[in-house]
């Protein structure tokens, strides 16, 4: 079951893919992790990822497909996979196609974790960070027990700067321009499925199931 996972800022696809992961026994692939991973294991392509990340610029295309293929080739990829954060770019998308055709894979479904644009920023401008331990809080759905400190260590909440309501609506616009081509794409091979990722954790994941349980 090889799978990729779309969803804005705040649509919760981080905790869908972790589900995902638990239930399917599948790999879950990021981008950043790969790349991280690359350069700790000094391969040739982490060595020149490593130099544009030391430059602080975007690690080109070519080398971060290198890193995917490399990545998909392992043998804990056999059984299946959950992209996410790649493709990003319909060029990315080609890339990707490519290489699946080479090693002999194809992609099943494109999950597309849908949450309107308000509900995103209601979500993410009520979270509250701990300065000292990291915890995450909402305003709303998770609060701390007593206003601006945290529960674990008594730590003060804040406010990230990716937190602030047009910090947000940026990120929003960006991920739309940069992935509606991505949808198209995958719409054209019939491969996109819609969530509503305005429901509960539970029921969200309720929806994956039941498209997912055709693949598994
Ligand atoms: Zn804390």
């Amino acid at each position: 079951m090889n799978l990729i996972l779309l969803g804005g800022p705040g649509a919760g696809k981080g905790t869908q893919a972790k589900l995902i992961v638990s239930k399917y026994n599948i790999p879950q692939i990021s981008t950043g992790d790969m790349l991280r991973e690359a350069v700790a294991k000094q391969t040739e392509l982490g060595k020149k990822a490593k130099e544009y990340m030391d430059r602080g610029e975007l690690v080109p295309d070519e080398v971060v497909i290198g890193i995917v293929k490399e990545r998909l080739a392992q043998p804990d990829c056999e059984k299946g996979f959950i992209l996410d954060g790649f493709p990003r770019t319909l060029k990315q998308a080609e890339a990707l196609d490519k290489i699946l055709e080479e090693l002999g894979k194809k992609i099943d479904a494109v999950i597309n974790i849908a949450v309107p644009e308000d509900e995103i920023v209601k979500r993410i401008v009520n979270r509250r960070t701990c300065k000292k331990c990291g915890a995450v809080y909402h305003l709303i759905y998770n609060p701390p027990k007593e206003p601006g400190k945290c529960d674990k260590c008594g730590g003060e909440l804040y406010q990230r700067d990716d937190d602030k309501e047009e910090t947000v609506k940026e990120r929003i616009r960006v991920y739309k321009a940069q992935t509606e081509p991505l949808i198209d794409y995958y719409s054209k091979k019939g491969l996109v499925y819609n969530v509503d990722g305005t429901k509960s954790i539970e029921g969200v994941f309720e929806e994956i199931k039941k498209i997912l349980d055709k693949f598994a």
